[in-house]
């Protein structure tokens, strides 16, 4: 993830000790948080040490699963493949949804922790590979149970549907689809808010980070196949090279955000391969290149993407290629968005709960996620960062100008003991603060960006 605005604050501890003293009816208490976190991270470290893949996380879904049911919540397993469906009905009023991820990624950990992963598995292609939770979903989930804990022992204090699912696939985007299209909000109720949150070291743990307004970026995966015509590499006129024709491409490609975008818009357009040729005396007949585009605008997403097509093809005609380029956008997803008033209601609580300086304003970030899924079925969403860094390291790499390491990497391992408690403190406000309102307000918020 990339570096976030961050305001200094002082990060400490003590809040935890006040907690019991904030008489605020949504905010939980010391004793409550302590008597749901040794499970919750207990999990945690199961958890860490049995990653899975994602579509293939079969074990971690039926303990997230039995958890929740000796939690007392209906459970129901296998909803898009592996995922889990929790509800809790505790009366009329408001559905409100916490989503948990549950895959991990083909990365080799080499944090050196005492519960570090040694995990290896068949990836979908067959080729063994070492699996770690280096985008922290396993402190997700165990943030999730220690949230589901403290709502089902504490009913009193809330009305309404509490439905918390775990979702497959995040990493590889498809599995919020999955779980839609197997009828997450057909066969469950629809919520009237959807809830998640996202560790990361790009603030300390103890710290949450709210954006209002647009979160992340919309997504574009695409595939140009450059066509032209092969022969021997010493005889280049009875050839038509696609690698020529695929160089020009992308350095034309490069213009479209510098010299198409309005200054100021966010638009990224990256050629991430390059794929062409066998032998160095031979000119090939085709080139693949594939890309990835980042924009924050529906129009400017447009934008990009026909200009994309359109130099690709001019491209090629340049170039007297036999045939048209192929141009695909195979794979995308929608921007994160939350409204910005449905943020500011949800800050009171959180600065309540945690402390005000604890609670900060995020910058959006570039990386991408399928939680948006959930939002264009129409439910307004609100996502939120959560500080993963130990706040010693954190402050000593600032102080160096550089940061810790960011989620995928092998390095990364967040300070579980303030960051999951954090997450458990934080989620359980939100949720009480959506499930005392009346339905009628939160129909009020957007899901998605106004025109
Ligand atoms: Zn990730
Ligand atoms: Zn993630």
């Amino acid at each position: 993830m990339t570096p976030l605005k961050f305001q200094p604050l002082v990060v400490s501890l003590a809040w935890f000790a006040s907690l019991s003293l904030v008489t605020a009816a949504q905010s939980s208490s010391l004793k409550e948080i302590d008597s749901v976190y040794p499970e919750a991270h207990q999990l945690y470290l199961q958890l860490h040490q049995h990653p899975e893949l994602s579509g293939q996380e079969t074990q971690t879904a039926a303990e997230l699963a039995a958890r929740l049911r000796g939690a007392g919540y209906e459970v129901t397993e296998h909803v898009g493949n592996t995922g889990v469906v929790a509800l809790l009905k505790n009366g009329a009023g408001p559905t409100i949804m916490l989503r948990t991820e549950l895959d991990a990624l083909p990365v080799e950990e080499k944090t050196g922790l005492p519960y570090a992963s040694q995990v290896r598995a068949k990836d979908d292609a067959g080729h063994d590979v070492p699996v770690m939770h280096a985008c922290g979903h396993d402190l997700h989930m165990a943030a999730l149970l220690g949230t589901a804990e403290v709502m089902a022992r504490n009913r009193n204090r809330w009305h309404g549907t509490l439905m918390l699912i775990g979702q497959p696939a995040e990493e590889t985007i498809g599995g919020a689809e999955g779980m839609l299209k197997d009828g997450l909000f057909t066969r469950f109720p629809k919520p009237d808010v959807a809830v998640a949150l996202h560790v990361s070291n790009g603030f300390p743990a103890g710290v949450m980070a709210i954006t209002p307004g647009v979160y992340n970026t919309n997504s574009d995966s695409v595939r140009i196949t450059i066509y032209g015509k092969g022969g021997h590499g010493a005889m280049p006129q009875s050839a038509i090279d696609p690698i020529v024709i695929a160089a020009r491409t992308i350095l034309a490609l490069q213009t479209i955000a510098s010299r198409e975008v309005q200054p100021g818009e966010m638009a990224v357009v990256t050629v991430g391969y390059i794929h062409a040729g066998t032998k160095n005396n031979i000119i090939p007949d085709q080139a693949e290149m594939g890309l990835t585009i980042r924009t924050r605008k529906a129009d400017v997403r447009q934008h990009v993407l026909d200009a994309i097509t359109r130099i690709s093809k001019a491209e090629a005609a340049a170039a007297g290629a036999p045939r048209e380029p192929s141009v695909e956008r195979y794979e995308g997803t929608d921007l994160v968005y939350n409204d910005p008033q449905l943020a500011e209601k949800l800050r009171a609580p959180l600065e309540i709960a945690l402390g005000k300086n604890n609670v900060v304003i995020g910058e959006p970030i570039a990386p991408s996620e399928d939680f948006s899924f959930f939002i264009a079925q129409g439910v307004p969403g609100f996502y939120f960062s959560l500080g993963g860094a130990d706040p010693e390291k954190f402050a000593a790499a600032r102080a160096q100008g550089t940061g810790l390491p960011s989620n995928h990497s092998p390095l990364f391992a967040p300070d579980a003991e303030p960051a999951l408690r954090t997450g458990i403190v934080a989620e359980v406000a939100v949720l009480r603060n959506l499930l005392n309102t009346p339905v009628e307000e939160l129909r009020k918020f957007s899901a998605t960006p106004q025109p």
